[in-house]
């Protein structure tokens, strides 16, 4: 069994030939033939303005409707399309299904604002992904302001490259959020040297767990105000986060309060006003 094993080795991506990269090579292959066939479907989940109560737009957040699996969610998919490059194509299918229901979401009269895609920091930096969300948008002719992309902290390090791509999406229309603020590598300095419109406050300091998450979100929220761009708290489940969050000045959350990220269906029946 050994020797058999040893000597399928080369077919492997990987050049080790532990259980650990069989599995990968089964996983990767799978991925690819998941993405061909489209298995990778988006699930929305709604943003809403908290003291009004008015729907501010949806995260996608990707899924995968694994036929014997079920519904696999993205922590146990997106890293490997990370470093396989099958975040590519899988961003390509993800950012044209969302066009697509957005298109949908508009014929059927409803008003959806906007709609923002989870872009992972290595693919933000090949331009590909700038052509590719500027062909969507025409093609699909998405509104300005109506697409918003979610990067995270990691990809202000690159900030030369970065900064050019941040503004040709902007100047196209496209706005541009930070995901997971507070627990990455942040500079004060890129966030108000950087185009962006938006700050996601990190669902661990919505939780408010003790008194430094609450200066966190405490100084977030201050940090917002100087560079005027607007915050978002994901993460939001209880009544009185959204008090709390309410009476520091951030207005706009999301979180299983609300409701859990749902398939494009049930966005049709969402009662929003
Ligand atoms: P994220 O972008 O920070 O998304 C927020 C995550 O928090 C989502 O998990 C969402 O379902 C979850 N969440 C929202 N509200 C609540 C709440 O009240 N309580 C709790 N416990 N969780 C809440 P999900 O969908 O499993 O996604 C996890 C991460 O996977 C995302 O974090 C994002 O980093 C990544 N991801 C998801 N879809 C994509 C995608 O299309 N492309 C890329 N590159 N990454 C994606
Ligand atoms: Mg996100
Ligand atoms: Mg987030
Ligand atoms: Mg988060």
């Amino acid at each position: 069994l050994k020797k058999a094993k040893k000597e399928q080795s080369h077919y492997f991506f990987y050049d080790d030939s532990s259980e650990d990269s069989l599995y990968t090579y089964e996983m990767e292959n799978e991925l690819h033939r998941a993405i061909k066939n489209k298995e990778i479907v988006v699930y929305y989940q709604p943003q809403f303005n908290m003291k009004t109560g008015e729907l501010f737009g949806f995260e996608a957040l990707a899924r995968w409707r694994h036929p014997k699996k079920g519904l696999v969610p993205p922590n146990q998919f997106i890293p490997l399309a990370e470093d396989t490059g099958l975040i590519i194509p899988m961003t390509e299918l993800i950012i044209d299904q969302v066009c697509q229901d957005y298109v949908s979401w508009q014929r059927s009269e409803m008003n959806v604002p906007s709609v923002s895609i989870n872009i992972s920091a290595n693919h933000f930096m090949k331009e590909s992904l700038v052509e590719d969300l500027l062909a969507a948008k025409q093609t699909y002719q998405i509104p300005d302001d109506a697409l918003q992309i979610e990067i995270t902290e990691s990809i202000m390090m690159d900030i030369e490259n970065g900064i050019e791509a941040l503004t040709q999406l902007r100047e196209a229309g496209i706005k541009i959020s930070i995901d997971d603020f507070g627990t990455g590598y942040s500079s004060l300095r890129y966030i108000r040297e950087l185009p962006i419109d938006f700050i996601k406050i990190d669902r661990s300091f919505v939780n408010r767990i003790d008194q430094s998450d609450e200066n966190m979100i405490d100084f977030i929220i201050q940090l917002s105000k100087l560079s005027s761009v607007q915050v978002v708290a994901e993460g939001v489940e209880t009544k009185e986060q959204i008090n709390y969050l309410l009476s520091k000045g951030c207005e706009v959350g999301q979180g299983f309060y609300y409701f859990k990220p749902m398939p494009t269906e049930e966005v049709f029946g969402l009662k929003v006003g």
